[in-house]
């Protein structure tokens, strides 16, 4: 029998009260088993730009991928809509669900380069509906119909570079809205026993757990890494209080950096993108307040202010020593500039690259007694206060201050990171293929 494919996309049908995306797709994976589909890629769970405005939580959004009997066509469709209708909190304000159905073995190239416009600048609906026209998909979307971009976002995203994985596990209906019980002390031992495989299980900083989210919403926790194999295996360490409803695996654009842009000067850095731009620190770190730090940096074209605000733990420690004459390339957000504010750069990550010698002026000592001279004017010499000599060949002494920091990479810590934002832990794992890399045979699980 010839089968076809098709990819479903989905996009913020989180409301602020609960509800989540992923979630919806883990439902979707169940139900679609009953027409014999063949999953030909994990989910898709694909950040886009952090610095939208109007972003519900984390701004992701959902693709699911495989082949099917044409037969079933038109049920497929149904219980998707049908399903993304239930779940989507499409009478709340700030929710724009969107949904899109595209059946083609071939993901086009446009398409491709539209997913990657969606994780650095702002896209418009008309351009993804003028996309979904052209290439002859279907979308469905809800109040301002925004989660259609997004939806179709993650159809392109087909992760052919740098990737990694996340199994999330969900909670029974029952237990939304308490406190998630899981034993901490074996989420340490899983983040010791499966590193630098698996990354932000715990804030080293704080000794904390942070896989758990927060609030009513229906994940129980999410273990990311590098492999399906290693977040299952993280899985099988972590011992649950309260018994998991499912889990299943996705692949993910989180932790690649896939949001950063490289832009060579200053002055052309936008708001809402996120950039890494280098510049020589031209005012030094000041301290406002709530602790956050801001100093400014400067190169041929403009300068611009970054600022490492408290969350952001040793980056900010790091900031604070900076002086006037270092050079630094800056990683984050642009914000644009306020009636108070110039364009601020709100730093993710800092990658010093040189340090200026600090030296520090003194008058010498009393070659006689040992005290600090005093200087007697310019050129005019020195004078003790102690014993009465005075020196008129003596030089002020120069001495270079040891610096408190080093040159090299800084990352904000754990716990504020963005879900884009590359850990320290990743670096050097990072991979440039799919590599024809087979899907493990037991990616997700109904208890
Ligand atoms: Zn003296």
């Amino acid at each position: 029998m010839t089968k076809q494919t098709m990819h479903i996309g989905l996009d913020d049908t989180d409301s602020r009260k609960g509800g989540c995306t992923t979630y919806l797709t883990a439902v979707l994976v169940e139900k679609l088993r009953k027409f014999n589909v063949e999953f030909i890629d994990y989910p898709g769970l694909i950040r886009l730009n952090p610095n939208v405005p109007w972003k519900t939580r984390g701004n992701g959004a959902l693709c699911l991928r495989f082949n099917y009997e044409a037969k079933f066509e038109d049920d497929i469709k149904e219980t998707a809509t049908t399903l993304w209708e239930e779940h989507s909190a499409v009478k709340e304000k700030g929710t724009d669900p969107g949904i899109v159905f595209y059946q083609n073995s071939q993901i086009p190239d446009e398409l491709k380069a539209y997913s990657k416009k969606t994780e650095t600048s702002i896209i418009t609906l008309k351009e993804a509906m003028t996309l979904i026209k052209k290439l002859g998909a279907e979308a469905l979307g809800f109040n301002s119909c925004r989660g259609i971009i997004g939806a179709l976002a993650a159809i392109g995203e087909t992760l052919e570079g740098d990737h990694t994985y996340e199994l999330i596990a969900y909670r029974k209906p029952e237990n939304l809205g308490t406190k998630r019980r899981v034993d901490e002390a074996s989420i340490f031992e899983m983040d010791k026993q499966t590193a630098p495989f698996t990354f932000n299980n715990v804030d080293s900083e704080k000794a904390r757990v942070i896989i758990t989210p927060r609030g009513p919403d229906p994940i129980f926790f999410g273990i990311r890494g590098e492999t399906a194999e290693i977040v299952k295996k993280a899985f099988g360490l972590v011992k649950l209080l309260e018994p998991a409803e499912r889990w299943l695996i996705f692949r993910s654009n989180q932790g690649t950096d896939a949001h950063l842009q490289r832009i060579e000067t200053l002055n052309a850095i936008e708001p809402y993108s996120s950039v890494i731009v280098k510049g020589t620190v031209s005012l030094a770190p000041r301290i406002i307040p709530l602790r956050h730090v801001i100093f400014s940096i400067k190169d041929d074209s403009t300068q611009v202010d970054c600022a490492a605000y408290e969350p952001t733990g040793d980056l900010r420690k790091i900031a604070r020593e900076l002086h006037v004459g270092d050079t630094v390339e800056v990683y984050g957000a642009v914000h644009k500039a306020t009636a108070t504010k110039p364009l601020t750069i709100n730093l993710e990550k800092i990658n010093i690259l040189s340090l200026t010698k600090k030296t520090l002026t003194e008058n010498p000592m009393c070659p006689n007694c040992g005290k600090r001279l005093k200087s007697m004017g310019k050129n005019q010499g020195f004078r003790c206060e102690k014993c009465g000599s005075k020196y008129v060949d003596l030089k002020k002494n120069q001495t270079v201050v040891p610096r408190a920091i080093k040159t090299g990479l800084y990352i904000t810590s754990t716990r504020s990171q963005r879900h884009l934002t590359k850990p320290l832990r990743r670096y050097g794992q990072e991979k440039n293929c799919r590599c024809n890399v087979p899907m493990i045979d037991n990616w997700y699980f109904l208890m």
